[in-house]
């Protein structure tokens, strides 16, 4: 496999068969394991091997398949998956911080991920800096001795800003703390996280990694010492274990993912640079644009936009009008998926917000978030036109 490229690491990485020599991965649905004797069950619970397993909130095979694939893919040595993304994000913070430590965090982040960091985290002593994500000055000055772990999105929802993971992982290795990246906008095909100096990676499977808006899921990708010994026993003991039958709707999601996800960053890109010269809209954001602001960063980062842009309908008056014209791409608030979604943020995911804060993150009233699928580009911009015409 070491000679394999990202794409057929996609489709065959970390396959189990069984004694059937079945084609497509099989789906154990089952939540135990027999043993043949109490000698082996004791010997198991002392130590599992790597094809033996207890019960399925530590591991099942198709959850592990799921997790090899995963990891050969991001080139990470290890990975654990979890029920949702947030479970993974709580997850991987939640098991390294204890009451006294010190994070540092990109301010701009998917509005749970706040919840966790101001929410949670502080209710157990743990002290929590938020900055500018994109302004390494605010990260200099906030990673101190003794921070225990950096968290941010490389790219952020809803505004699309792409934060310098090689930069700030320099700042806070320099202190010892751990990197840890929330990557679902990159998406494993864009991203190069861990070489970049990522420690751990997370994801939401629920995005691209289904891409078919089917299951919740998510991932903890990193060393496998941090995964197996950090990770797992928080992980293992307070239930975050993916199913079996989500871990192969995913592995199914991973065969098709760099088709699907190369396709929609394609069709975004041509949909960005159309609205910017349609000019009917007060602002297109997208990092595959020349004028975004990271946009060199972006392109040395990932190598492409990504499979998301925002619009800035001027007003939500006017954004609630383009929204409720649209034919053919559905209001929800999924992304990465097969369909196209537009989503208002100011008024659904970022909802709860003062509106000081939606200000100081640049959730203005007329924003709108596009997640562009798999259509033909022609008709989502049709679509779009449509909406633009009824603003
Ligand atoms: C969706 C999302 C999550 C949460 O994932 P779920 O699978 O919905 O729990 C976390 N971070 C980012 C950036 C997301 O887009």
């Amino acid at each position: 496999m070491a000679d394999w490229t990202k794409r057929t690491r996609a489709v065959h990485a970390g396959t189990r068969r069984s004694q059937y020599g079945e084609v497509s991965e099989a789906i154990f649905l089952t939540q135990g394991f027999v043993y043949d004797s109490a000698e082996q069950a004791e010997a198991r619970f002392l130590k599992a091997g790597e094809d033996e397993f207890i019960y399925a909130r530590y591991g099942n095979p198709t959850v592990r398949m799921f997790e090899d694939r995963i990891a050969a893919l991001e080139g990470a040595e290890d990975a654990f998956a979890t029920a949702s993304g947030m479970a993974a994000v709580n997850g991987a913070l939640s098991a390294i911080l204890k009451a006294g430590d010190h994070v540092v965090a990109a301010r701009a982040l998917f509005g749970s991920c706040l919840y966790i960091l101001e929410e949670i985290l502080t209710r157990f002593g743990v002290e929590v800096t938020f900055v500018d994500g994109t302004d390494l000055d605010q990260w200099r000055d906030a990673i101190r001795p003794g921070t225990k772990a950096v968290f941010f999105e490389s790219v952020s929802n809803p505004t699309l800003e792409v934060i310098d993971i090689r930069a700030v992982a320099e700042l806070a290795h320099a202190v010892g703390a751990l990197v840890i990246v929330d990557n679902v906008f990159a998406t494993p095909v864009f991203s190069d996280a861990l070489a970049q100096g990522a420690d751990v990676v997370v994801y939401s499977a629920t995005k691209h990694i289904d891409g078919q808006g089917r299951a919740l899921g998510g991932v903890i990708l990193g060393t496998r010492d941090f995964v197996r010994k950090v990770a797992e026993p928080y992980l293992k003991h307070t239930g975050a274990a993916m199913s079996p039958f989500t871990a192969w709707v995913m592995l199914k999601g991973l065969e098709t993912m760099e088709l699907r996800v190369r396709a929609q960053a394609a069709c975004a890109q041509e949909l960005a640079k159309a609205l910017v010269s349609d000019g009917r809209l007060a602002r297109v954001i997208y990092p595959g644009l020349p004028d975004h602001p990271q946009h060199a960063l972006a392109m040395a980062q990932m190598g492409a936009g990504g499979t998301v842009l925002s619009i800035d309908a001027g007003s939500q008056e006017a954004a609630f009008s383009l929204l409720n014209a649209l034919e053919i791409i559905t209001i929800s608030n999924n992304l990465g998926d097969a369909k196209s979604i537009v989503t208002h943020p100011a008024t659904t995911t970022h909802q709860r917000l003062p509106a000081e804060q939606k200000a100081a993150l640049g959730i203005t009233p007329g924003l709108v978030r596009l997640s562009v699928g798999l259509e033909d580009p022609a008709d989502l911009l049709a679509d779009i036109r449509r909406g633009l015409a009824a603003m």
